[in-house]
């Protein structure tokens, strides 16, 4: 039974250096295997971030449909950018027909006024006629 017991303490070995442990010890043989250990899967685990990152990038550029969505709504707004000709102000409109940022600068455009001055001339006219 000794022999056994004797070749499974000698399958326990250091992580760091493949020392074999002795009888209480883990992982490690000493204090500095554990902390150079340490420091290696930091530095293992700061590649696999980067692995993750240039994996995801590859993702998008290989499915790039999945990413349309965001970049259709960007270009729609880019497109329904208009400038207010009323107060000049950017904006984004509702629809592609709208040229004016407020109703309130429809009402207050020269079109809104010209309109609403040739009707109260078709008006003053029609008087002078019909007087
Ligand atoms: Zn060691
Ligand atoms: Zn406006």
């Amino acid at each position: 039974m000794e022999p056994k017991i004797e070749s499974l303490h000698k399958q326990k070995l250091c992580l760091n250096c493949g020392k074999q442990l002795k009888k209480g010890q883990y992982k490690f043989c000493c204090c500095s295997c554990s902390v150079t250990y340490n420091n290696k899967n930091r530095k293992h685990s700061a590649t696999t971030k980067e692995k993750i990152r240039n994996s995801v990038l590859k993702y998008q550029k290989a499915h790039p449909e999945r990413y349309k969505k965001s970049i259709k709504i960007e270009q729609l707004n880019h497109d329904r950018r208009k400038i207010c000709p009323t107060c000049g102000k950017e904006f984004i409109a509702k629809k592609l027909s709208t040229i004016y940022c407020s109703p309130k600068c429809v009402h207050n455009s020269l079109e809104y006024r010209e309109k609403i001055r040739q009707k109260q001339l078709a008006r003053v006219k029609q008087g002078i006629h019909s007087g």
